[in-house]
């Protein structure tokens, strides 16, 4: 089944009154992407005919199985359900970095109690995505501040929608709508540029980026242990999913993965959003890809061309091949980068 990427926004009634039914896996993945390949096999064959989506989202990706990667002696990494949560563990407690989605939480607090009594000190916020939000409040209720840039907190206050919409086979246009987050789900602690934490022998810095998968991403570096957490700056091995509706930017993604690379050396540990664990290899190539689409969709654009036609060009039909079998086919990700140019 085939869905197009739409510039159109629609309202939320509209969407919900669709009755549509939907392959789970091919829809749901590129507004936001699963993990890994392996994601679509757990995926329900079809969709709720009238869901909300969002919830019908947050119990899609609660599906996905749990992985436990050690990425050094004191910080586990967590990739499942709604990117990747990676955790430093110590006699100071534990500092988390995003929370899975909401249904997931009992199977992640469960992981969390496994590693050590510590209690959850901080949980860090990479990007204002629900898929890396959803557990706020359930942090902060176990005595967790909860921490993030200041725009993740703005864009958590707002209601959005999502402005890349897709159109079912009947017609019928479909989005999500968010609606502003309650106040315990909000983070306590906000900055605008960089924060340093000092705990369990390590540094943890934090790096807001200029726009780029949204406006609120930031880079997480655990200095000792030579681990980078870019969460959803990183798609590993595939597509990436850029959020025209709240500031992304394919150029964004395109600096802080310059800058990323100038920070790692061949050891680094890199903690993609979706993909597998990454390294400065993958990451190279990463960019590479990101640097020639970029170049090659501003080139259709600039000649006039509208999304549609930029697609039937197909531009990156020598890249899908390699990037588009995963989350975002290669026509969607034409439209992306046009609307994120
Ligand atoms: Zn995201």
């Amino acid at each position: 089944m085939k869905f197009d990427l739409l510039e159109k926004r629609s309202s939320r009634r509209d969407i919900l009154r669709g009755s549509v039914t939907l392959a789970g896996s091919a829809f749901l993945a590129h507004l936001f992407p699963a993990p890994l390949l392996r994601a679509y096999a757990a995926a329900p064959s079809v969709a709720p005919s009238a869901p909300d989506l969002l919830a019908y989202m947050r119990d899609w990706f609660n599906t996905f199985p749990m992985e436990t990667q050690q990425l050094a002696d004191n910080v586990t990494m967590f990739d499942g359900p709604g990117g990747a949560v990676v955790v430093l563990n110590g006699p100071d407690g534990k500092f988390v970095v995003d929370s899975f989605v909401a249904p997931a939480w009992p199977r992640l607090k469960e992981a969390l109690d496994g590693l050590g009594n510590a209690p959850v000190q901080y949980l860090i916020d990479s990007h204002w995505h629900f898929d890396h939000t959803d557990n706020n409040a359930h942090f902060h209720a176990a005595g967790a501040t909860v921490l993030a840039h200041q725009n993740t907190k703005k864009r958590m206050s707002e209601p959005h929608d999502l402005p890349v919409l897709l159109r079912a086979p009947n017609g019928v246009l479909i989005g999500l709508h968010f609606d502003p987050s309650p106040a315990e789900a909000l983070p306590q602690e906000t900055f605008s540029d960089s924060y340093k934490l000092q705990a369990n022998g390590e540094t943890i810095a934090l790096q807001h980026v200029p726009a780029a998968h949204t406006d609120t991403d930031i880079y997480v570096h655990f200095q000792n242990v030579n681990v980078i957490q870019m969460a959803d700056l990183f798609f590993n091995g595939m597509y990436p999913y850029i959020d025209p509706g709240t500031g992304g930017k394919i150029t964004g993604v395109i600096a802080a993965a310059a800058k990323i690379l100038s920070l790692a050396d061949n050891d680094t540990k890199i903690v993609a959003g979706h993909g597998p664990l990454g390294n400065k290899s993958d990451l190279t190539k990463f960019r590479d890809m990101l640097v020639t689409a970029r170049d090659r969709v501003e080139k259709l654009k600039s000649a006039g061309k509208s999304a549609q036609e930029a697609v039937a060009d197909k531009p990156f039909a020598d890249l899908d091949p390699v990037w588009g079998k995963g989350i975002i086919n290669g026509d969607q990700f034409v439209q992306i980068v046009y609307l994120t140019l």
